[in-house]
């Protein structure tokens, strides 16, 4: 079929397989233009097709040499529909690690369920014996708990007040008044539940008790704080108090896992296009004014940028890794620079419809989004007849 991109707000609901493709094997050649790292050997990444998740699992494998398992929830071409990014991306990730000789596997179903732990652990126990870093990358609008039963749906918004801000349609450039009216308590609970740390810490318990997490082992989880003009909608709201709660989590996780040498953190991560930034208001406008600013300064960084500087500066460095006072990673350390910040606020009071694509990066914003779904991407025919079914190599 001829695969053109199909969006409607901040969904792509195509996506080609050469452009995702080639957006990993990007990354990968980024990775690999890099020293090596002397990093974790055995990796488990839940949320690995996309985004950070994805960024992570190639600097494990190209940048450490590591053997991963990657758990994700994709799905496949179907009759006129092609696949999700994150399985095209997924595809060329396992091909590319088979190539290089590193052992991968895909679990592709719902992390937030028994039976998805139950599988990744039967797999480490055979192919891997025990994992010594367990990323935690989810990002999810909803989860079931595995226990009760009970659907919980994430919502974004302020806590208390009323907020509006600017927020931009990255499609056409339109400036707008974001006004999002306030959660309510079972909003803010429901949001906790989906994107806070409970799966997280259900995922480290169970490995443990399974006894394929290696003594020393590292588990991460990632988070965002932001600037001023932010903060209603993120820091300060629901997805806010969801973080707070991965925070708490974090550190319960430390404390247990120090029992036997290991290690648990909270990396804030710089903001990024990917599919689930792009669902929150006003965060679109803010990341294309940020974006013309550090550009501008040389000092932007994409997924593969950060990750790498995780793994290479912060938790395989040879020594402890440098945190803030609340013994967090901060990786959002240029964003929040202050030259970054005040150039932002500037940026930011005077952004309209009129001189959106001059004051901001939304070129490369909307470029970058529709990257993620494999358009757009150098090489590419857009025109050719394209296979949209596309085996997962070590797909368990
Ligand atoms: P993303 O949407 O690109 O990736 C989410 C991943 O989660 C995908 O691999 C998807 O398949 C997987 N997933 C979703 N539901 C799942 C389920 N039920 N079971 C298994 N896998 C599931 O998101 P992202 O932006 O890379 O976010 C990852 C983390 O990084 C989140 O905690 C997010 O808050 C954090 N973060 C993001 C930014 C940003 O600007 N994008 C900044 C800082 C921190």
């Amino acid at each position: 079929m001829i695969i053109q991109p199909k969006s409607r707000g901040f969904i792509c609901t195509t996506a080609h397989p050469q452009g995702c493709a080639g957006q990993v094997q990007r990354q990968i050649d980024y990775v690999t233009s890099k020293p090596a790292i002397n990093g974790p050997r055995n990796v488990l990444v839940v949320g690995a097709s996309t985004g950070y998740g994805l960024a992570s699992r190639i600097v494990a494998s190209f940048g450490a040499g590591a053997n991963t398992v990657g758990v994700y929830f994709d799905k496949g071409a179907e009759g006129a529909r092609t696949a999700t990014a994150g399985w095209y991306n997924s595809a060329a990730f396992e091909a590319a690690a088979a190539e290089a000789g590193r052992k991968s596997f895909s679990i592709v179903g719902d992390a937030f369920s028994d039976e998805i732990k139950a599988k990744t652990i039967d797999l480490i126990r055979t192919e891997l014996g025990q994992i010594d870093l367990v990323v935690y990358s989810v990002a999810s609008p909803r989860r079931t708990h595995p226990k009760t039963g009970e659907s919980f749906a994430s919502v974004i918004k302020p806590l208390g007040e009323t907020y509006s801000n600017k927020t931009v349609n990255f499609h056409n450039g339109e400036v707008s008044i974001a006004t999002i009216e306030p959660a309510t308590e079972d909003e803010r609970r429901q949001t906790i539940a989906v994107m806070g740390g409970e799966d997280w810490e259900m995922w480290i318990e169970e490995l443990q008790k399974a006894g394929v997490l290696a003594d020393g082992a590292t588990t991460i989880a990632y988070s965002y704080i932001g600037p001023e003009i932010t903060h209603a909608v993120y820091k300060e709201g629901t997805i806010g108090a969801a973080k707070d709660d991965l925070d708490a989590t974090s550190k319960r996780l430390d404390a247990k896992l120090k029992e036997t040498g290991g290690r648990s953190f909270i990396s804030v991560n710089k903001a990024l296009v990917t599919q689930s930034s792009s669902a929150i208001p006003v965060v679109p406008l803010y990341i294309s004014a940020l974006y013309k600013v550090m550009k501008e300064k040389g000092i932007h960084e994409g997924c593969i940028e950060q990750m790498y500087r995780l793994f290479s500066d912060r938790l395989y460095n040879g020594a402890e890794a440098p945190v803030d006072a609340q013994g967090r990673i901060r990786l959002d350390d240029w964003e929040m620079r202050d030259d970054v910040q005040a150039e932002v606020a500037q940026l930011w009071a005077d952004l309209t419809t009129e001189n959106v694509y001059d004051l901001s990066d939304l070129k490369g914003y909307h470029r970058e989004f529709f990257q993620l779904f494999g358009f757009e991407t150098e090489g590419v025919d857009y025109e050719a007849d394209t296979n949209a079914e596309v085996d997962i190599q070590n797909l368990r």
